[in-house]
């Protein structure tokens, strides 16, 4: 099938829509499913007690039937992987409630033994994308400096997840040169596919054995993993002290998005909420003054929170971003799913 998805960066967030398959659980406690999909761009829902079907239209739709690979190609991942090589900042990030299959639809099911990587057919969109990328620049005939970090954002804190030493919170600085980073953040060069799935797998991994996750809390994190891509050609050599220059590709899994309900009127996103995470919030909010003609010019309080500082080149800047908005198809998850599916669908 051909590749949908972003055009350039001058659309500046493209919204992908996956409704995973019903789990065991579900179908075991007999839920009926809620969600249709009409079409290759449509989503119908049904209220359960009857009434009208609401239809909600995205730059695609895939429902639980498609594969990895479908959603990687639907998703249009090579053409924020070439805008990247050009230098653009590409931001990739899952959106959804506890459950609806963020995390595995960027990184696969999680593996059946600490170090076991998962099946190449079950692999998500970012290994996906680093098989094509590595395959991409050997290919290119020209030198490119390939980088990794890898952090995760919890209680506003972040946390190394590739550091050597003992995890501590890492404060965001902003410079001139180099915008928004992280003070101290382990930053590695690497030069084969093998060597990057091993970062990836060791980020992975303390995740999932991370103090907060075995508090259950692990939905309330965001784990952002970015790739720097420069090409060498007329550039000084790199000096290892600075921070990498060039395109960059960033992907986020986002936190849990329940508690967060979208409501408003006149296209405008607004949020609200009792507990809320300050950085889910507040990349909303970014995203709906972006998003408005009439404030375009106007100051993006990008500095609200650690994930939109660190977004900020890529939402606001020479970049494209791609929302994948993850729901479950039953219908005990209506109201959740409405709100994802609102949120979405006013983001684009
Ligand atoms: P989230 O990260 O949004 O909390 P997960 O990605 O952990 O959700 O998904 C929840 C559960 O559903 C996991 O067991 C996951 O393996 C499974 N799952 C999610 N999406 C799919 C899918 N498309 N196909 C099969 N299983 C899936
Ligand atoms: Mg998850």
């Amino acid at each position: 099938s051909h590749e949908q998805g972003p055009e350039g960066p001058e659309t500046p967030i493209q919204v992908v829509l996956r409704v995973r398959p019903m789990s065991a659980a579900e179908l075991r406690r007999g839920e009926q499913s809620a969600l249709h999909c009409s079409g290759t761009r449509t989503l119908q829902v049904s209220p359960p007690g009857g009434g009208p079907d609401v239809a909600f239209r995205f730059g695609a739709v895939l429902d639980g039937a498609r594969t990895q690979e479908d959603v990687f190609r639907a998703c249009g991942v090579r053409r924020l992987g070439e805008l990247a090589l050009r230098g653009f900042s590409c931001t990739i990030f899952t959106f959804g409630q506890t459950g609806s299959g963020k995390t595995y639809t960027l990184t696969g099911p999680p593996p059946q033994e600490e170090g076991v990587p998962v099946p190449p057919g079950l692999a998500g969109i970012m290994q996906r994308t680093f098989a094509w990328l590595l395959d991409r620049v050997q290919h290119l005939g020209t030198p490119v400096s390939l980088r990794a970090s890898y952090l995760e954002i919890y209680n506003e804190q972040v946390q190394d997840l590739l550091s050597l030493g003992s995890p501590r919170p890492l404060p965001v600085r902003w410079n001139k040169t180099r915008g928004f980073y992280v003070e101290q953040l382990r930053v590695v060069e690497f030069g084969s596919l093998e060597a990057l799935m091993e970062l990836l797998q060791m980020g992975l991994s303390r995740r999932r054995s991370s103090a907060h996750t075995l508090n259950q809390a692990s939905s309330r994190s965001h784990a952002l993993l970015t790739l720097y891509i420069s090409r060498q050609t007329q550039m000084p050599p790199v000096d290892p002290r600075e921070p990498p220059s060039g395109g960059k590709l960033c992907f986020v899994d986002l936190a849990g998005s329940e508690k967060v309900a979208a409501t408003g009127s006149r296209g405008e996103l607004m949020l609200e909420a009792n507990s809320i995470n300050r950085s889910l919030l507040a990349l909303g909010h970014c995203i709906s003054l972006l998003l408005d003609p009439q404030r375009k010019q106007s100051h993006i309080p990008f500095r609200d929170s650690k994930l939109t500082k660190l977004l900020a080149d890529s939402l606001g800047g020479r970049g494209v971003t791609l929302m994948v908005a993850c729901v479950s198809p039953s219908a005990q998850c209506l109201p959740e799913t409405l709100n994802t599916l609102r949120y979405a669908s006013r983001a684009q």
